[in-house]
């Protein structure tokens, strides 16, 4: 099987724990995945897919403007976004600051601060589709609301917390919380996915 194109966005976040977790889900499901760290905008198009880590969407959305990828990344056929990331593949966002864009991607209406300040951060054992899982929610951000093609995949207290949506020929996967740092099983969803696709 050919060897897929795996990139993870790495101006700042996460990413390192990105980049460990997919290579550890490529490995248990025997699959031949190469993991790029992205900064600059000629690599996206050779990509099969792109994890957007979690950290700050103002921040990622600020120096995604700069280097101009904004459309090459919209292109990419399978998108995966944990936190900071989700925001980026919403389609709406509510306390966004001025201006901030993100890619539109995903019909998902996200709120994102909405459990609190970095203070309010917390650790839960949850149950996803996937499995259950110990979910560690960074200043998370709320999925409020989703579109009628968009599974959800796993709640808190009933608020959406992970779901994905397949649209046309691309896939998007997103997560209020991150997995990365607790589990590999939604990296090796996602890579299935990318198999599939
Ligand atoms: N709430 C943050 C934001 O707006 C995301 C936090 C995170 O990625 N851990 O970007």
């Amino acid at each position: 099987m050919k060897s897929k194109q795996v990139g993870i966005l790495a101006f700042h976040g996460d990413v390192s724990e990105h980049i460990e977790t997919s290579k550890h889900a490529a490995k248990n499901l025997q699959l031949d995945i190469k993991v790029i760290p992205v900064r600059i905008k000629n690599i996206i198009r050779h990509l099969d897919a792109l994890i957007i880590p979690g950290g700050e969407s103002t921040t990622l959305f600020k120096l995604c403007q700069r280097e101009g990828m904004w459309e090459d990344m919209g292109k990419v056929k399978n998108i995966f976004g944990t936190c900071a990331g989700a925001i980026m593949l919403s389609k709406s966002v509510i306390h966004k600051i001025p201006d901030q864009k993100t890619l539109e991607l995903m019909d998902i209406e996200i709120d994102r601060n909405a459990y609190g300040r970095q203070i309010n951060s917390f650790e839960k054992d949850i149950d996803t589709s996937l499995g259950r899982i110990h979910a560690v929610f960074i200043r998370a951000p709320k999925i409020l609301s989703v579109g009628t093609d968009v599974k959800i995949l796993a709640e808190n207290e009933g608020e959406i917390i992970a779901c994905e949506q397949k649209k046309g020929n691309s896939y998007y996967l997103a997560s209020c919380f991150h997995p990365e740092l607790t589990s590999t099983v939604f990296h090796e969803y996602f890579l299935k996915k990318i198999y599939q696709n």
